[in-house]
């Protein structure tokens, strides 16, 4: 049992290792009901330390395991320590999912836009794996953006999807390797210079587009201001706009 009564014991179901510093663990602990999109707490006792940090959910709620996608963080503390978990270790859970990162707070619009860099990707894979998003949105739009083309986690997942569901686009960039078959910008680069626009056939406007960007503070902000050129801001309790984004750090 945890000392800390926010967390429950999880027990690891799961692994796959998309190479040696990518992986997704899949774990079976019964949390409160959570919407996709939320992430929740893992935890773990680390040199005598209770390291707690947030992870997003790429499981569909309802499904038997949460499941969740991380990166290894060089000297990171509990990165590292879940990249050395295997099938039947233990991890704490908190009890309660949180966040605003969901389909409730995306206001109107007929396209949508999942922008994601590296492991942004895992709430938007809870997200499609839930039925809602499919019966709200003409079209569905997710951009990967990844260093290396080993980066592109779900990558199977989401051509498939792209293959079952004409409303569906899946646009993988790769930044640091050249490959013919993917974009090779940031994303401030293919909004302002009409290369994602051209690739999907789908206007970037404030009217139809409603964005979900996820990922790091600097993606978030340039990307913010690259998509303002085109009139599309932030969405706001106060003030309603067409973005909604999450920070991981
Ligand atoms: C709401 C939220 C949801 C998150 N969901 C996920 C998730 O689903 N998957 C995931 O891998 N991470 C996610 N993170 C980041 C996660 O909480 C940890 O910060 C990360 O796993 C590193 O933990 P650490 O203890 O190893 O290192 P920390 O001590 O937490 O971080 C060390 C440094 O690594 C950098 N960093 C943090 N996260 C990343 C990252 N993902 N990629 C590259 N550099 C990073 C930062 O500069 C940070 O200062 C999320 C963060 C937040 C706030």
């Amino acid at each position: 049992m945890p000392a800390d009564t926010r967390f429950t014991t999880g027990v690891i179901t799961d692994k796959h290792c998309w190479h040696e510093n990518l992986f997704s663990l899949s774990v079976r602990s019964s949390i409160k009901p959570f919407v996709a999109g939320q992430f929740t707490s893992l935890a773990a006792n680390i040199n005598d330390t209770h390291t707690a940090r947030a992870y997003s959910i790429a499981s569909a709620p309802g499904e038997t395991d949460l499941e969740f996608y991380f990166n290894r963080v060089i000297d990171g503390p509990l990165s590292n320590h879940l990249a050395e978990l295997e099938v039947g270790d233990s991890i704490e859970v908190a009890k309660s999912a949180a966040g605003f990162f969901t389909l409730e707070e995306v206001i109107g619009g007929n396209d949508l836009w999942m922008m994601a860099t590296g492991t942004g990707l895992g709430p938007y894979i809870s997200i499609l794996r839930s039925a809602d998003v499919w019966q709200r949105f003409s079209k569905i739009i997710v951009v990967h953006a990844v260093r290396r083309e080993a980066d592109l986690g779900y990558r199977e997942e989401l051509v498939k999807l792209a293959d079952e569901h004409k409303s569906f686009q899946y646009i993988p960039v790769v930044t640091r390797e050249k490959i013919k078959t993917t974009l090779s910008q940031r994303f401030p680069k293919i909004i302002s210079n009409g290369t994602l626009a051209a690739e999907t056939g789908c206007d970037l406007n404030p009217e139809s587009s409603r964005i979900m960007l996820c990922g790091s503070m600097d993606m978030i902000k340039d990307t913010t201001v690259a998509l303002k050129e085109s009139g599309i801001t932030k969405h706001l309790r106060s003030k309603h706009g067409q973005i909604i984004s999450e920070k991981y750090w």
